[in-house]
């Protein structure tokens, strides 16, 4: 993987002059006056959940952190409605539609230990009828109970939001009782 290249940029992406590079996440161009921001990509994650409170966590085919697990999830498009997103990573990595039940937490984050900054927010959903197939980045599919997480969870901000579903969870009684 090349290594990724960090703020601030060298040059302007309209005129191609030199930026300045004191205030290395807001670049304004001195020739064109193009102001140049550095944010964090969103991402979506959802953490589909079933009637006995498992998490449905994917496999990753892919760097960073492959053959870890990971929420399913990615990064929104630009301008990308933030639930369009979800249903389309949902149906991208699982094959099926989905509904948005409950926001669970928002987290900072880097994609790889040296790599872009991102902020990811994290739903829980249904998913909807169909067989759930492992697509797109995703090697494997498997149903966990949030008492027995695996160790190798591939993102910060996925072990994050793990620990706050698991709260929430416990707080509200539910999950893993029924037989
Ligand atoms: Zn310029």
């Amino acid at each position: 993987m090349t290594k990724y290249r960090r703020p601030p940029y060298p040059y302007c992406p309209w005129c191609a002059r030199p930026l300045p590079k004191e205030k290395p996440f807001r670049q304004e161009c001195s020739s064109c006056g193009f102001v140049l921001y550095h944010n964090s990509s969103p991402c979506i994650g959802a953490l589909p959940t079933d009637e006995v409170g498992r998490v449905l966590l994917g496999r990753r085919a892919v760097e960073p952190y492959r053959g870890d697990w990971n929420a399913i999830g990615g990064f929104l498009q630009y301008g990308e409605d933030p639930f369009e997103g979800l249903e389309r990573e949902v149906r991208e990595e699982l094959g099926v539609a989905c509904e948005v039940d409950e926001f669970i937490t928002m987290e900072a984050d880097t994609y790889g230990s040296d790599g872009p900054a991102l902020l990811n927010a994290y739903f829980t959903v249904r998913l909807g009828s169909g067989t759930i197939r492992p697509q797109d980045d995703i090697s494997e599919l498997r149903w966990f109970s949030l008492d027995a997480l695996p160790e190798n969870i591939a993102f910060e901000s996925d072990r994050k939001a793990l620990q706050v579903l698991s709260h929430k969870t416990e707080r509200s009684g539910g999950g893993g009782e029924e037989t």
